[in-house]
């Protein structure tokens, strides 16, 4: 390496966004992973809309790379599926549905459950969690200050302690190659974190996992009042707005109803 490239290296691994290698994933899945309703928007949405019943939609994300399958958040309990009158959570706030389970789409796709030996998850809360144990192949990939507050004394296990994880301290490059990358974005939860993907036509995404809850949330940087921080949530945003700015990346916001029904859906994918 010459003298001006060791710089320039140097330079660019001080930038924020900076990508060593350019890789691109071959496919991204948008799966259907239940449907929400809340009685009052107002938990998400501080001092406003009081009251409002609020939809909210979960989705989960299948990846092939070159060298394997990977899901980005595995959503509500598949078992949901079988409950007519749907699943009451976050202590009566919401009521889950699942219309549809990922065994399905899985099965559309033509990718077995054991095929996944990656499972990244953006937090442990239920909605994100809920089918973790259904790849009993895959190594769990979180951060570790989440699983340390999730698994701690005061707090019920999220899913299986026996299964394998992989405790992230800040930001990963999943295959090595720039594609799939995780970036530490806590505030809704201690070690929440958020996933950029490349691709070779739709360019760079990145997927909020509960960094944000909906579109209008984020144009006006609104936080839950059930996040763990304000001040590391609005840190978070900012984050990823540099991020979005710098890549020319698209944010797709995991619970947002109406963009979440303008996604392609198994199996179209994203390429
Ligand atoms: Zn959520």
């Amino acid at each position: 390496m010459t003298w001006r490239l060791a710089i320039l290296a140097v330079l660019l691994a001080g930038f924020p966004g900076a990508v060593s290698a350019q890789g691109t994933i071959e496919r991204l899945y948008v799966l259907d992973c239940g449907h929400g309703r809340a009685a009052d928007m107002s938990r998400w949405t501080p001092g406003l809309n009081v009251g409002t019943p609020f939809d909210v939609r979960d989705n989960c994300y299948l990846i092939r790379h070159a060298r394997g399958w990977m899901m980005w958040d595995t959503g509500i309990p598949e078992a949901v599926a079988r409950m007519p009158d749907g699943l009451v959570a976050a202590g009566g706030a919401m009521v889950w549905k699942r219309p549809r389970t990922i065994a399905e789409q899985l099965g559309q796709v033509g990718v077995a459950a054991a095929d996944i030996k990656l499972v990244a998850v953006s937090h442990t809360h239920p909605d994100h969690v809920g089918n973790v144990g259904m790849f009993p192949a895959a190594t769990v990939l979180i951060q570790k200050a989440e699983y340390d507050w999730a698994f701690g004394p005061t707090r019920s296990f999220p899913f299986s302690a026996d299964i394998a994880a992989r405790k992230l301290e800040g930001d990963h490059d999943v295959f090595g190659d720039g594609s799939v990358r995780i970036l530490s974005a806590p505030g809704h939860t201690p070690g929440h974190q958020v996933l950029l993907v490349r691709m070779a036509a739709t360019g760079y995404v990145l997927l909020s996992g509960d960094a944000v809850h909906f579109r209008d949330n984020w144009e006006n940087r609104r936080v839950p009042s059930m996040n763990t921080s304000k001040e590391q949530t609005l840190a978070s945003l900012q984050r990823i707005a540099d991020v979005l700015k710098e890549l020319k990346a698209e944010l797709w916001i995991n619970h947002d109803r109406v963009q979440s029904e303008q996604m392609k859906r198994p199996p179209r994918f994203y390429d």
